[in-house]
């Protein structure tokens, strides 16, 4: 995608993040790969108010290109894209069900099968670091071994994603998961799958949706 289609892209998806419910405030951000290093949205701008200029130009040894500052979680962004190669985008949200469910230091397990659409049997929250340093991206990286999401401690959420329509499907996914099983709780203690049928589903998983034919030929 050309840089400029690519910025209207982010914006788009930004915007449709606070449709979806997954902002609260400024809190969210997104970075898309590109050549070089990453696009970030800034920081503490409204999203409805964002042009193609105002995304920041990220390079992996922390500079920054562009009139805007990065958002205070360019470490966390930056440490991701640089350890998870096959991931073209990086969304980070404080949406209301994961982050209350983080508030409680809850990982989200197998309750639902869908579970499996973040990599594996579980979500799992990862332990509580300040925001906007670099130790809050060590503890989401281990959080996200083997996954494409996990939920930061007393903060919020993260999900990955080849690029940022995927990042925003599963955000959308594991937020409407995580208000799943918290409202489960309110009523007992939901029955969680267990290994075997986990390594059903994700095995199934690796063709799900996947259409034959020309449109979904690889
Ligand atoms: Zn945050």
């Amino acid at each position: 995608m050309e840089d400029r289609a690519l910025r209207e892209a982010m914006i788009t998806t930004a915007r449709k993040m606070n449709a979806a419910g997954l902002n609260q405030g400024t809190s969210g951000n997104l970075s898309v790969r590109v050549e070089g290093g990453f696009l970030l949205t800034p920081t503490g701008m409204d999203y409805d108010t964002l042009v193609p200029e105002d995304l920041v130009l990220m390079r992996f040894d922390g500079s920054h290109e562009g009139r805007r500052l990065p958002s205070s979680e360019w470490q966390l962004h930056r440490d991701i894209l640089a350890a998870r190669p096959e991931a073209g985008a990086v969304l980070h949200a404080h949406s209301m069900f994961c982050t209350t469910l983080a508030c409680l230091r809850r990982g989200i397990p197998a309750f639902h099968y869908m579970i499996s659409a973040a990599g594996g049997s579980d979500v799992r929250c990862a332990p509580y670091a300040t925001f906007g340093t670099a130790e809050l991206a060590k503890s989401a990286l281990a959080a996200l071994e083997g996954r494409k999401a996990c939920l930061l401690a007393n903060h919020g959420m993260l999900a990955l994603g080849k690029d940022l329509a995927g990042a925003f499907k599963l955000a959308v996914e594991v937020e409407t998961l995580a208000a799943m099983y918290w409202r489960a709780l309110q009523v007992g203690e939901p029955v969680i799958l267990d290994s075997a049928e986990m390594e059903r589903v994700i095995e199934k998983f690796k063709t799900y949706g996947q259409q034959p034919g020309p449109t979904g030929a690889k």
